[in-house]
């Protein structure tokens, strides 16, 4: 059985590294398919100092089962998505520079690199504007997952992305992030960022997911 505590504490000390977030902002959370059980960072912890035994457990109702920690304060949007997208088994929010652009710009993000095309599908949209820490938070980013996104733009605060395990997520996350600063990038030269086009995005999309990568 995978050690979902010592996976959330490396995705966490992971996006710390990679400066995917800033100080102790941004949160991540497994979760098994097998017994349902939500494994999630705490709250307003140095990710470098973090441990496993920092991780806060929850079933699949939202009941804390273990760890002493106070959890994230997105601990609500997390619950929330994982009980309204069963596909889904990990969860990266990030406050990462260039996806909190094209959030504070309210500018949804297209397909413009292939590794987007590949992991992320068409778009990232943006989400409707709720305030950190409540649950309509939860409800308005679950809103663009449930309609078959694997990212979404958080209006005025960061960005969240979704994968059917963390490895998947974290993949996801960086490709976020890379696409958001070549599209604001590409702006700032005065031009407009290409599209690609749906059909290929759709076939590559499909490639990528089905069967590409050692197996
Ligand atoms: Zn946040």
């Amino acid at each position: 059985m995978p050690n979902y505590e010592k996976m959330v504490v490396e995705a966490a000390k992971e996006m710390a590294r990679q400066a995917l977030t800033v100080s102790t902002w941004g949160n991540i959370s497994a979760r098994d398919p097998k017994s349902g059980k939500i494994y999630l960072t705490p709250s307003g912890m140095d990710y470098k100092k973090c441990t496993e035994d920092d991780i806060v457990v929850f079933d699949a109702k939202g009941k804390r089962v273990k760890g002493m920690r106070k959890p994230s304060i997105e601990k609500d949007m997390h619950i929330y998505i994982f009980q309204h997208n069963p596909k889904f088994n990990a969860i990266i929010h990030t406050h990462a520079l260039y996806s909190t652009i094209m959030a504070v710009a309210g500018v949804e993000l297209p397909a413009i690199t292939e590794e987007f095309a590949q992991t992320l599908g068409e778009l990232a949209p943006v989400s409707k504007y709720a305030i950190p820490g409540t649950p309509l938070l939860g409800e308005n980013v679950s809103k663009v997952i449930e309609a078959g996104h694997r990212a979404a733009l958080l209006p005025n605060h960061g960005a969240l992305v979704v994968g059917e395990d963390m490895k998947i997520a974290f993949r996801s996350c960086g490709v976020l992030e890379k696409a958001s600063e070549v599209y604001v990038k590409v702006k700032s030269m005065g031009l407009e960022p290409k599209v690609i086009d749906p059909a290929d995005v759709g076939h590559m999309h499909r490639f990528f997911t089905n069967s590409y990568g050692q197996k």
